[in-house]
């Protein structure tokens, strides 16, 4: 166990983008993409827009006629999905519609607001308008065979939006994980049951499951083990056989009934690394076995959640090939000061309003009613000691 013992943050970090290799590219329907990252660039197939279209409700005509002032008369009607049929001539115009094809001939369309009528003709009270006003031009977004995409884009809404526009339905994306979710603990019941002499809620389960479903992780399953040996090493096998990456959660220090990381090296699993030197989450295991992942997470609930959002979703992140797979770290003034000794880094739960950050009460890795306000930790790296109000610190935000 000597190697790999007792890593530091940065290193235990590297170890896990070092092990981690993406998973298998599949195609799936754009509209399902949201948090998917591309795996091959996407060509766009047609112009964007793919024709001449109007910005604005008004008429569509040609900008010599106004400037030589000749009378314009309305031809016709122009509207979204029904053209206009034939070609605008000169001193004529047609009605036209946001979104609605301009028809050959014409070059401007003035909006409606600019313009009186006189019995079929329009007239225009616009001096600033110009040739061209208010068409968006066919390929003015993006050209036919132009790279709309490129591989390692990571899909928000926006990007759905915008791939789906472009009339592309199915894409080519890194899948993401499947997820053993293994809770020890004979201490634990569920919310449903009377609790007992020295039991407690167990409650990491649905921090997980949480946690997860708000990455887009929805393959999840959740095995319940007793505090034995042979109990974890089988549950352990059964999950390994349907999951890329396995989540435990307690059991994973030294005392007589933990016994994951006994099951580690029973079952071969390859260490990656086993401790951390941090606070909360000092316990943290990485290991790997036939491709699969394995996270020992502690028990205590607040540690598992910053384990969560410190290592396991940077690896879920690498294991799609999403390009930013770190937490997203700003430096911000502190609101007010935190106490802090060399040695272990810190992860201290706190609230941001992205001008200063305040580090919150109840730092205690069994409490979590601090996560009720919180939406970042203030990182204190290992040799940080106390720091004073307005000093500056690395603030993660999840
Ligand atoms: P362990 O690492 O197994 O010694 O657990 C550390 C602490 O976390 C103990 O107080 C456990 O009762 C508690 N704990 C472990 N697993 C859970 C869980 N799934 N839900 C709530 N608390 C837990
Ligand atoms: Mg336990």
């Amino acid at each position: 166990m000597a190697k790999n013992y007792f890593v530091s943050v940065t290193d235990a970090l590297s170890i896990i983008f070092r092990t981690i290799k993406s998973g298998h590219v599949k195609e799936i329907l754009t509209s399902d993409a949201t948090g998917y990252v591309l795996a091959k660039a996407i060509i766009n197939p047609y112009p964007s827009p793919p024709f001449d279209q109007s910005a604005m409700d008004g008429y569509a005509f040609r900008f010599n006629d106004f400037k030589s002032g000749r009378k314009i008369v309305i031809t016709g009607e122009s509207a979204a999905g029904e053209n206009f049929i034939g070609k605008i001539a000169s001193g004529q115009s047609v009605r036209i519609f946001t979104g609605a094809a301009v028809p050959p001939g014409a070059d401007t369309i003035v909006m409606q607001e600019k313009v009186e009528l006189n019995n079929s003709a329009i007239i225009i009270r616009d001096d600033k308008l110009l040739k061209g006003a208010n068409i968006r031009k066919a390929g003015s977004q993006l050209k036919k065979g132009i790279i709309a995409a490129d591989k390692g884009v990571l899909f928000k809404p926006g990007a759905v939006g915008y791939i789906a526009g472009l009339g592309i339905k199915i894409v080519s994306v890194y899948s993401k994980p499947v997820v053993s979710v293994i809770v020890t603990g004979d201490e634990l019941i569920s919310p449903d049951q009377e609790l007992g002499p020295g039991q407690i809620f167990e409650s990491n389960s649905a921090a997980l499951c949480s946690l997860l479903q708000n990455d887009g992780i929805n393959n999840i399953k959740c095995f319940r083990v007793k505090d034995s040996l042979k109990s974890t090493g089988n549950i352990f096998r059964k999950a390994l056989l349907q999951s890329d990456m396995i989540l435990f959660t307690g059991g994973v220090s030294v005392g007589d009934y933990d016994f994951v990381i006994k099951t580690m090296e029973s079952e071969k699993v390859k260490t990656g690394f086993y401790k951390v030197r941090q606070k909360p989450g000092k316990p943290l295991y990485f290991g790997i076995k036939e491709k699969k992942y394995v996270f020992g997470l502690p028990g205590n609930p607040a540690s598992v959640l910053s384990c969560y959002y410190e290592y396991v979703r940077p690896a879920i992140n690498a294991f799609q090939n999403n390009p930013h797979p770190a937490p997203v770290a700003l430096s911000l003034p502190l609101a007010s000061p935190v106490q802090k000794k060399v040695g272990l880094a810190n992860y201290l739960k706190a609230y941001t309003d992205f001008k200063t950050v305040t580090p919150l009460s109840d730092q205690e890795s069994y409490k979590m009613k601090s996560f009720i306000s919180a939406n970042c930790f203030i990182f204190l790296d290992e040799k940080t000691e106390n720091k004073n109000i307005n000093d500056l610190v690395e603030v993660h935000l999840f």
